[in-house]
């Protein structure tokens, strides 16, 4: 589980993130929802261990997180416009945070290869990022974040840079891929029809504030506020 508590953060006088109390639970898939300028990088970032919050603590799995490196966290990160290592085939690129940690080399390869089923990428295994299409380069994105089995999976707008088309079959399919591996998931996107469609639980952050926090049921039927009621609405 992750555990927010009490999480301010100000870029030099504008407040980003206010009084941020939140509980992401084990397994779920999480979406962190609301409009631009809202504050949901910077709170993914927060629990990612990349921005240092002003006060306020974050647990993870009840270790208390704040202090720690990302890298002592042991989360798996992925953003919009993902940076993959352009001289390295899908394999190693998946395999890099495996060699970097010391495996031994049949374990790493037999890893990796689950992986790259898992998001239908077995067969691109030999070949380099800039041959896979944008939403192969995502799943190999996944695949890469997997691979040393983080604790929590952070996701901040993976899908947003891809068109509709392909952006609603990765929803489908991330739905699937948290279904095999259940790892605690959060994923940011502005996108309201995506968060109800795919996830098990939605917060909704606009002006640095936590506005609502529910199932999608919850959320589309009783909006806590009128902000949430305007932002949920008729889907356009
Ligand atoms: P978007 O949907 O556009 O990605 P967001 O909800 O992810 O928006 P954030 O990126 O968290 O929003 O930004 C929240 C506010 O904090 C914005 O007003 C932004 O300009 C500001 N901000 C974010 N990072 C920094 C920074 N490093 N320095 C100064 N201001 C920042
Ligand atoms: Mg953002």
């Amino acid at each position: 589980a992750i555990e927010v508590r009490d999480v301010n953060k100000s870029f030099g006088k504008t407040p980003v993130l206010r009084d941020i109390s939140v509980d992401i639970a084990s397994g779920s898939l999480t979406a962190l929802l609301g409009p631009s300028g809202g504050g949901k990088s910077t709170l993914l970032r927060v629990i990612a261990g990349l921005e240092r919050p002003d006060t306020g603590t974050v647990h993870i799995n009840d270790v208390d997180a704040t202090v720690l490196t990302p890298q002592r966290r042991n989360v798996g990160f992925v953003f919009q416009h993902y940076a993959a290592f352009k001289h390295m085939t899908v394999f190693r690129n998946v395999a890099f945070g495996l060699e970097v940690r010391r495996r031994n080399k049949a374990d790493i390869r037999k890893r990796v290869m689950e992986l790259l089923e898992l998001v239908h990428l077995d067969q691109f295994a030999d070949r380099y990022p800039a041959q896979l299409s944008g939403g192969q380069r995502q799943r190999m994105a996944l695949a890469r974040a997997l691979a040393p089995e983080p604790q929590v999976l952070l996701l901040d707008e993976p899908f947003g840079a891809l068109d509709a088309q392909v952006r609603k079959e990765l929803r489908t399919w991330l739905r699937r891929l948290h279904d095999e591996v259940h790892v605690t998931t959060v994923f940011v996107t502005h996108d309201q029809e995506e968060a109800l469609d795919v996830s098990d639980s939605i917060v909704v952050l606009a002006d640095g504030v936590v506005q609502q926090v529910g199932t999608p049921h919850d959320i589309y039927e009783n909006p806590a506020n009128p902000f949430v009621m305007s932002f949920l609405g008729p889907v356009t």
